[in-house]
């Protein structure tokens, strides 16, 4: 099936305003609401779809590219907008406003909630995790420590009487659109549904305490500073409800010699003249260990050599980046009399009148063809 047209979907012309946007994506909205209309797939399909167009056409940026591109320019090329990349969570969570006064989808059609998205859920925990280059190039088996909040075995909890246990409190509410029941996590007991009757020391009203714990985790090779990973159900728990995640912030230490580019690895190196003119051979650092290198006779200042795969694994799982080394000749900053005496000798010698040819490139040159 071609994908349709977002502004046909929305039933508005390409000079709809946001305002308008809003409207005609409400209306489809209710209209295709899945509470409204369970086990209908068509409907769902509408709904979804609505989701999309609305999710790019009330983006600045994704608009303009829409409107330049079509579905190209917003990563739609699929087919039909089932393979789109928005799901009923999703869009709850992007589009629930939607329906104003900070009412929830739910309490709009009156429907008894849909679920999974109101189990309640611990805090996240946050950690910052320092990783050395090698242990990013290859990927590493981390034994963190962390202090999570854990419901307390020996806690009792009864029911909440401001809800009866169910952990929300409705009220109705007169709006535009008539009236309407609101429903509210409830107050007394934070949404549980339960208050604590009695607890030991050290265990908080809600029932929790500190409690340190070993988790292992495994980073993918690949990662960069700044991502965070998430491993689901490892932070903060909750009575009555499903744990937070762990959320982990990847912090690179430099390294002292090699440099990160992408998941390239760059190596400065330093030879003498002599060795540039003479070529050698010489080892050079490498996040695996020591590598022997060939430096070609003639080898130009600014000159890169390239050790395949010796770089990092991507992160996506297929892939590795190279080290670069990048060649650089050392001119002596002190010299003897014996050596200034021999340099004088060479000064005017031929071969040492500097004569770039077309294979010396320049250094955007260089640059182009390695990056
Ligand atoms: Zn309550």
């Amino acid at each position: 099936m071609a994908k349709r047209d977002y502004y046909e979907i929305l039933g508005v012309d390409k000079s709809a305003s946001k305002d308008e946007l809003k409207k005609a994506y409400r209306k489809i909205a209710i209209k295709y609401h899945p509470d409204k209309n369970p086990d209908d797939k068509e409907a769902e399909d509408k709904f979804k779809e609505a989701a999309e167009a609305y999710e790019v056409l009330s983006n600045d940026q994704k608009r303009q590219r829409y409107d330049q591109f079509g579905h190209q320019g917003v990563g739609g090329a699929g087919g039909g907008f089932s393979g789109g990349n928005m799901n009923m969570d999703d869009i709850f969570s992007q589009f629930g406003d939607i329906f104003g006064g900070g009412s929830p989808f739910d309490s709009f059609f009156g429907g008894g909630g849909r679920g999974g998205r109101r189990t309640r859920k611990g805090t996240n925990l946050r950690i910052k995790l320092k990783l050395t280059l090698e242990e990013v190039a290859h990927g590493v088996e981390k034994k963190i420590k962390v202090n999570r909040l854990i419901v307390d075995p020996e806690t009792k909890f009864q029911t909440c009487s401001s809800c009866n246990g169910t952990g929300q409190v409705r009220k109705v509410m007169n709006t535009m659109l008539g009236q309407m029941m609101s429903t509210s996590t409830c107050p007394s007991c934070g949404g549980s549904g339960q208050m604590v009757e009695s607890r030991a020391a050290g265990v908080d009203s809600s029932g929790l305490k500190r409690q340190e714990e070993i988790i292992p985790i495994k980073i993918p090779a690949g990662v960069t500073d700044g991502m965070q990973l998430s491993m689901s159900g490892k932070g903060n728990e909750v009575a009555g409800g499903v744990p937070g995640d762990l959320l982990i912030l990847v912090e690179e230490v430099e390294h002292e010699i090699l440099k990160r580019d992408g998941n390239n690895v760059i190596y400065d190196l330093y030879i003498n003249f002599v060795d540039a003119a003479l070529g050698t051979s010489i080892e050079v650092p490498t996040i695996d260990g020591k590598v022997k290198i060939k430096v070609d006779p003639g080898t130009q200042s600014g000159k890169i050599l390239r050790l395949r795969g010796k770089g990092i694994k991507s992160v996506e799982g297929y892939g590795q980046g190279d080290q670069l080394v990048h060649v650089n000749v050392w001119t002596p900053k002190k010299l003897n009399a014996d050596e200034k005496e021999a340099l004088e000798a060479l000064r005017e010698s031929p071969n040492f009148q500097p004569d770039p040819g077309k294979s010396d490139k320049s250094f955007f040159e260089r640059m182009k063809e390695f990056f």
